[in-house]
């Protein structure tokens, strides 16, 4: 994929704007209690400060709604990121005027200003005037509109920074540019929250493998009796006709051929494998069973690209956390040993994938949530658009 990159920004003696995503979360007694996102902002702050410019970084953090609120400010970072990066960090904004001092000054909470989540085309034009360059580099807040997601661009020319850059270059192997056959995993809850992505996703890709909940829509659409299952009954057109175009688009669609069933939602609850015709009608399936997990195991070894967002099965609850745990460590696997290259992404599949032990070996996770499900939906995203058109 094409886009400026901060390799082809003159940064010496230039103030770069920094859309960085501080939206950490916190304990009860404010400390950060993961700091993978400050993390992921330091290599681009510290790569412009090497070559001679000048950073401001601007950042939202909780939903203050547009108005200055103590308890979502971002005061409280300025001891770390002085730690990090070794040097006096400047703080403006907020009830005073913006003031830039020192080399490297954080803005207070974005959201502080009502026009930030309009995209308030006033706010851009204030904001562009503290610097020369605007260097995007919250993939996370890509998908939204706003002044310091997009907005800037309009005034300042725009640069992906480092983490973007990684992000992009890694989802666009992924989905844009992939090695065939390509593979995607998607399970998770409900049909009905990721409709635009299984459309999506059947027109470009070999394979797409449903579990989760979701599956069981697709089951019962086919006339399977689901029993208790999390289903979604009103949607069985949907589910037929993303079926149908994937069946036009030759992608091949693995549902589940065998199920994990049980009568209660709960960890360790009596349960049994079972066919899809067997599911008794007080049971719930709530994990994909061996025979499955032996399929997705094919699919993976044919595919030397996959694509995984959503679990199996519910897996907080074990031992219905097996199938979902079973498949990452063998997609982990065949990342180590043949190379295939696996790419996910969402909220609760992080967390899975962490669990399972899988995550460090797929090649990239996205840590996104939100953008990474519109990326994959295939829509466009404001905050990335900026950066591949002409430099206003
Ligand atoms: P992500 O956050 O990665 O996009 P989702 O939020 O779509 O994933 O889905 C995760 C949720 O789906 C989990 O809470 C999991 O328990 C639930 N889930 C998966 N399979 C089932 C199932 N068979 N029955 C009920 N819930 C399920
Ligand atoms: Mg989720």
């Amino acid at each position: 994929m094409q886009f400026r990159r901060l390799e082809d920004a003159d940064l010496s003696g230039k103030t770069a704007l920094v859309r960085v995503d501080f939206n950490v979360p916190r304990c009860e007694d404010g400390t950060i209690s993961d700091d993978t996102r400050i993390q992921a902002a330091l290599p681009t702050i510290r790569a412009i400060r090497e070559a001679g410019g000048k950073v401001v970084l601007l950042s939202h953090f909780g939903r203050p709604n547009g108005e200055a609120k103590a308890e979502f400010s971002l005061k409280f970072l300025l001891p770390v990121l002085e730690q990090h990066l070794g040097e006096v960090i400047g703080f403006t904004g907020g009830d005073d005027p913006v003031s830039i001092k020192e080399n490297i000054t954080l803005l207070e909470n974005t959201r502080f200003h009502p026009g930030e989540t309009k995209g308030e085309d006033a706010l851009a034009k204030e904001w562009a005037k503290l610097g020369d360059i605007f260097v995007q580099d919250a993939f996370s807040a890509s998908h939204r509109n706003h002044v310091s997601s997009a907005g800037l661009a309009n005034y300042l020319p725009a640069y992906a920074g480092l983490a973007m850059e990684r992000e992009l270059d890694h989802l666009s192997q992924a989905l844009e540019n992939p090695a065939s056959p390509v593979l995607g995993v998607v399970g998770g809850a409900k049909v009905s929250t990721k409709i635009d992505l299984l459309s999506n996703l059947v027109e470009k890709l070999d394979m797409l493998a449903i579990g989760g909940g979701m599956a069981n829509t697709f089951l019962a659409a086919q006339g399977y009796d689901v029993g208790k299952s999390l289903c979604e009954h009103d949607l069985k057109d949907t589910a037929l006709k993303i079926m149908d175009t994937a069946h036009e688009q030759n992608c091949r669609i693995l549902l589940p051929i065998d199920v994990v069933a049980a009568t209660e939602f709960a960890a360790h609850a009596p349960h049994r494998v079972c066919g899809l015709d067997e599911v008794g009608e007080n049971e719930m399936i709530l994990d994909a069973g061996p025979e499955t997990v032996n399929g997705l195991a094919d699919a993976i070894d044919r595919a030397k690209t996959l694509i995984w967002n959503g679990p199996l099965g519910a897996f907080e609850i074990p031992p219905f956390d097996t199938s979902t745990f079973e498949a990452a460590q063998y997609a982990a696997k065949r990342v180590k040993r043949n190379g295939l290259i696996a790419v996910a992404g969402g909220g609760d599949t992080v967390a899975a994938l962490k669990h399972a032990g899988a995550a460090q070996d797929f090649t990239f996770i996205s840590t996104a949530g939100g953008a990474f499900l519109e990326w994959m939906e295939g829509k466009s995203l404001p905050g990335v658009e900026i950066l591949t058109g002409e430099v206003s």
